[in-house]
């Protein structure tokens, strides 16, 4: 009888790719729904905060605790704390995510292996679904040649590459043909696609649009500087999802030196404005308390952030991760403070999406994902969720919405 295997996936939607493709390599094991039935789990790790460490390791031991399953460690904290882990015996052993092709062979190995691999990979694997899913999630890149000075990814991602353009759209044709409509494009840093190639991530994103079943196109987040005049040409076109996920990091260009960050503030809010004119909504990720944030810098930077015409924010607090040039700044900021101005910056950016929406007055394309209570729950073209009371079952259904109803925390609808 074979064994029951769950992959259990931390972090962002790369991982999320890396699992599929470890599922659909899996040959002599059964897929497990969940851990609570699953004689093997194997983590794939993410390591970006102290937080995402102390969860996988509060996961390896809830485990141990429950069930007991054999439990293997991939993913980015392979790198980081994989090592560790082993030595503690609580894991069975560790390889890195070059190696995940071969997860089926390397389960069989005796306890005790690490193999790390390495950091030049670059994946071909054509996936055929995404178990559970409505949409799918296609890696175009992989790794980053910036080197923000608090980020651990380039270690343990290691330099940008770009994945075969011809190996990609046999990807999206496959999925397109299972039933997939809506397509979101991730990488370490995506708009990094295409530079070590001669291409980039427009001319994929019109060769993508061109596939029979590709309805929208969403991308996950790029860099200020990687949203060229070429890109911005696409804007207008009907299967690009009406929302841009934008890195800036921070607002005040001091910090943004002291994290080594590329983007400029001036040009950053010169680009947003752009964005909104055309009707966009726009993320971005925020870092607060990083080594050097000093009230006066604070003061300048919520100062610029209220400017900015933000719809959605994907905000940490600082987290010092060894290895990387800020954790051996002085000038710490207590975490207190630090969190104080992580919610301050979230709560400028909920009301100003309550106010984006009451403004929007187009319809809302929605893709509903799932059924949670009462409700049909997807999201729209502005990346904004959408609760749908229906007597259809709606689940992996588009559905067009002229009538709505906007309420603080979602936009609700019947149909
Ligand atoms: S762009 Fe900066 S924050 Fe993003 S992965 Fe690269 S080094 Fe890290």
């Amino acid at each position: 009888m074979k064994q029951k295997l769950y992959i259990k996936t931390f972090g962002c939607r790369t991982n999320l790719y890396d699992s599929q493709v470890m599922l659909s390599a899996l040959r002599d094991y059964d897929i497990a729904t969940d851990e609570s039935d699953a004689d093997i789990v194997v983590i794939n790790s993410c390591t970006v905060t102290n937080g995402a460490d102390s969860d996988v390791r509060y996961y390896i031991n809830k485990l141990k605790k429950t069930t007991n399953p054999k439990i293997y460690l991939t993913g980015c904290g392979a790198h980081t704390k994989g090592k560790e882990l082993l030595d503690s015996g609580l894991i069975e052993g560790v390889f890195g995510q070059s190696e995940k092709k071969k997860i089926n062979k390397i389960l069989s190995k005796p306890k005790g292996f690490y193999e790390i691999g390495d950091l030049e990979f670059v994946d071909d694997e054509v996936v055929g679904e995404f178990i559970g899913k409505s949409r799918a999630f296609i890696k175009i890149q992989e790794g980053c040649n910036f080197r923000c000075s608090y980020c651990i990814i380039p270690y343990v991602r290691g330099d940008a590459r770009s994945l075969d353009e011809e190996k990609i759209l046999e990807q999206i044709k496959k999925l397109a043909a299972n039933g997939f409509g809506e397509f979101i494009l991730t990488g370490t840093n995506l708009g990094s696609y295409g530079v070590d190639k001669k291409t980039s991530l427009a001319k994929l994103l019109k060769k993508i649009s061109f596939i029979r079943g590709v309805r929208r196109i969403r991308l996950g987040s790029i860099e200020p500087i990687q949203v060229t005049d070429e890109f911005k040409e696409l804007l207008d076109e009907p299967w690009i999802e009406k929302h841009l996920h934008i890195a800036l990091q921070h607002t005040s260009p001091k910090m943004l030196k002291i994290m080594n960050r590329r983007n400029v503030y001036k040009q950053d809010v010169e680009l947003f404005e752009f964005l909104r004119e055309k009707g966009y909504a726009i993320g971005t990720d925020f870092i607060t308390g990083h080594p050097g944030e000093s009230d006066e810098i604070w003061q300048e930077a919520v100062d610029n952030f209220k400017k900015l015409p933000l719809t959605h924010l994907h905000a940490f607090t600082y987290s010092k991760r060894d290895g990387t040039p800020s954790a051996t700044m002085k000038s710490e900021i207590n975490g207190k403070i630090a969190k104080e101005r992580l919610h301050e910056i979230e709560s400028i950016v909920k009301e100003k999406n309550f106010e984006f929406r009451k403004e929007n007055k187009k319809p809302l394309e929605v893709l509903i994902e799932s059924k949670k209570d009462e409700y049909f729950v997807g999201y729209d073209q502005f990346y904004n969720r959408v609760k749908v009371k229906s007597n259809q079952d709606l689940t992996g259904n588009w559905i067009y919405l002229e009538d709505f109803e906007v309420k603080t925390e979602a936009n609700y609808a019947i149909f």
